[in-house]
């Protein structure tokens, strides 16, 4: 049997391919392109283009493509063969350094928010050398950042790296006045915990629901939920574990490092998560970790649902994104050093943190606001919309002792006070962990919870990264100014903590009480909807830090608003027609057969002996009666809502609508319809139960 350790990276074009594939000048030249963000010598890239070409054909491949993240949030690619003509009528398989470097796929269906004019059809695709290009299929696909022909980026890419390259300078700037002068790169990393549901293929075709949007629109509650809380780490079903060992060997071969597999809280659901790495190159892994557990269930005759709230009244689907920060040799800049110099250096770090949450809350929230997400947040279920922190005790009463210039229990000087030669050691957080939190600090990196299990992790670790990156600055520009850098280090943190603690919550975050603590007490914000907070992209305090460390354009920002809410407002849309055509033509049917059944069967009886008084068919048939003329005016009520949508004047008022009309009116008509599913015998109901579905999988 092949061990793991045998096929891991093999359809990779990763270090160890490329030292032994490349000459030594040219290896070392694209090392230094990689590790520094040199540009690329283009004697280089046609070497590299060659060596590239050489692996995929040896494995197979026939084709090459850009591989690009387009703000639809999935991937996309077009596809080129190798083969070029050659004089004597055959072929030949031929790639250049120019065509790896870059691509320009007719980009005219990808949305733009109105940064590229039609006319400007094409957009243009740049390699990314940071992240390993590896064969799909037939394909070596070379991961690419997408841009217009002016230079806007049209894709999650670009101004993740950007990001990551503001956080760089504004890191290193921070180090050095620590008196590291040999951290070459600070880069942010990531493990993205992935959730997900498995059913089975043929349940999903029954429900059209499923199938155009992804979640259940209807659906009573089954008998048995999760509320046994059997199914948590519990053992794996036969057919799932299948499903597990073929998506692992599928991702180990793409290099991506599959780790964990479990079973989730609610029936059918799991979780992957694999090993941390460099934050573009987890949100690479994470895209082709959600496209390979699509493709692998079906070939076990599953699907794999990965939006973020399928089944209503069961847990919805997220992802924890993990976050760390660390320098180019290693020291993570988020763990409590040895010393106290290295301590205060960690406070710093955590300070920047702490005050980028506070800061830019609104960022953070519109990051990973979708239309499937506001199921999870601001609903009855983990985490709120509320974004608040959790540090754990020994670091509150770390950051209390400074804020109040109080002793702090650990210290061996009586005085707190941040001079670094008098910062106490502090060890790991020991308490336990917080899991409502929505951005927990777990010892040495921070969790942010909020993310949709369907959700590019780009996007939060953009904000993530540049809120960061800000906090830095300001630091930076402090520090590299005082006269006395003990005491203007020490002021600072102390300003942080007073000035951002509102912001550390370590109580239960499902709580009511603590939402009304939140908004009414502390003033933090609490945008319910992606209507509510994706406005606020554009308030100028986020455009002026997002601006001026170069991660948006102010064009770019305005069309990934117009972007999120057309996305939001077509997604409710479709939901809600996809509601419409089932509830006429299949659940409205289905309870009028069902009825007129009921109302035989009375007949029939009556007719053997009329003193039969038929209470249960009457009764019955009553209650499906009036049901199916709530469902009737639930329909009309949601088409006029649909209707309405046509005068509104702009894309912010169009979501206003969705969220104020079209969902309330699907609440309603689902209501009907589950009730009626809860009255109508099995055998003419039209779809799968939801008991069907949850448990359908051996
Ligand atoms: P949990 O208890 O939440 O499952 P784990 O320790 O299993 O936590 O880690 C979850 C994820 O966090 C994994 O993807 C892991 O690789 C990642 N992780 C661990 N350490 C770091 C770090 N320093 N930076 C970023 N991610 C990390
Ligand atoms: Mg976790």
């Amino acid at each position: 049997m092949k061990k793991g350790s045998d096929y891991f990276g093999e359809n990779v074009f990763d270090d160890r391919v490329m030292k032994a594939v490349l000459s030594a000048k040219v290896y070392a030249s694209l090392k230094h392109t990689i590790d520094e963000g040199q540009s690329l010598d283009p004697g280089v890239a046609d070497a590299v283009a060659l060596a590239m070409k050489d692996w995929a054909v040896s494995k197979g491949a026939t084709h090459f493509t850009h591989w690009f993240q387009p703000l639809t949030g999935i991937t996309a690619e077009k596809h080129d063969g190798f083969i070029t003509p050659s004089p004597d009528g055959g072929v030949i398989m031929e790639f250049s350094g120019k065509e790896l470097i870059k691509g320009e796929p007719d980009a005219s269906s990808f949305p733009s928010g109105g940064l590229r004019a039609t006319f400007e059809a094409r957009g243009y695709t740049a390699w990314d050398p940071t992240s390993y290009a590896f064969i799909k299929g037939k394909t070596l696909c070379i991961p690419t950042a997408f841009c217009s022909y002016g230079g806007h980026a049209l894709d999650k890419k670009t101004p993740l790296l950007r990001s990551m390259e503001a956080l760089n300078k504004q890191a290193l700037r921070v180090l050095r006045l620590f008196g590291n002068t040999t951290a070459k790169y600070v880069r942010s990393s990531v493990g993205p915990e992935q959730e997900y549901f498995l059913i089975s293929k043929e349940m999903y075709d029954k429900r059209p629901d499923l199938r155009f949007t992804g979640r259940t629109l209807f659906g009573a509650k089954p008998p048995k939920g999760q509320e046994m809380d059997d199914h948590y780490f519990g053992a794996i079903k036969p057919k799932v574990a299948e499903f597990m060992e073929d998506l692992n060997d599928e991702l180990w071969k793409l290099g991506i490092m599959a780790k964990t597999e479990h079973n989730e809280v609610a029936p059918a659901q799991h979780e992957l998560a694999p090993i941390y790495t460099t934050t573009n190159v987890a949100t690479d892994h994470n895209q082709l970790t959600m496209e390979i557990m699509q493709k692998t269930a079906a070939k076990h005759g599953l699907v794999c649902l990965l939006h973020e709230k399928p089944f209503a009244g069961v847990n919805g689907s997220g992802k924890h994104n993990n976050w760390s920060i660390a320098t180019s040799e290693g020291q993570n800049l988020l763990s409590p050093g040895e010393t106290p110099y290295e301590n205060a250096q960690f406070l710093l770090f955590l300070c920047a943190v702490i005050k980028a949450v506070d800061d830019y809350q609104d960022l953070l929230r519109i990051s990973v606001a979708t239309a499937g997400n506001d199921h999870r947040l601001g609903a009855n279920e983990a985490p709120p919309a509320v974004i608040s922190m959790f540090l754990g005790d020994e670091l509150n009463a770390v950051l209390e002792a400074i804020e109040t210039d109080t002793p702090y229990k650990g210290a061996e000087k009586t005085q707190m006070k941040l001079g670094v030669d008098v910062l106490p050691k502090f060890n790991r957080d020991t308490t336990d962990r917080n899991r409502t939190s929505p951005f927990a600090f777990t010892g040495n990196k921070f969790e942010f919870r909020m993310l949709g299990s369907s959700n590019s992790i780009a996007c939060a670790n953009i904000m993530l990264n540049a809120a960061v990156a800000e906090s830095l600055k300001v630091y930076a520009d402090r520090l590299e100014g005082a006269d006395d850098f003990e005491t203007a280090l020490h002021d600072m943190i102390k300003k942080t903590i007073k000035d951002h603690k509102r912001i550390i919550f370590n109580g239960n975050g499902y709580d009511d009480a603590w939402i009304k603590e939140a908004t009414e007490v502390r003033g933090l914000l609490n945008f319910r909807t992606t209507a509510d907070c994706m406005p606020h992209l554009l308030d100028k305090k986020n455009v002026d830090m997002l601006t001026s460390h170069k991660v948006f354009t102010v064009d770019e920002l305005r069309s990934r608003r117009d972007i999120m809410l057309e996305n939001y407002c077509k997604t409710v849309t479709i939901e809600a027609n996809t509601m419409v055509d089932m509830a006429n033509t299949q659940i409205a049917p289905a309870v009028s057969d069902f009825t007129s059944h009921v109302a035989s069967c009375a007949q029939t009886k009556k007719a053997l002996d009329p003193s039969i008084n038929c209470e249960y068919e009457i009764k019955l048939a009553g209650k499906l009666s009036a049901l199916t003329d709530r469902i009737a005016s639930g329909v009309s009520g949601l088409q006029d809502a649909l209707i309405s949508l046509h005068g509104a004047k702009d894309i912010i008022a169009e979501s206003e609508l969705v969220r104020d009309n079209i969902l309330p009116k699907m609440c309603e008509l689902r209501l009907a319809c589950d009730e009626a599913e809860t009255l109508t015998a099995k055998g003419y109901w039209p779809f799968p139960s939801y008991g069907d579905i949850l448990f359908s999988v051996k």
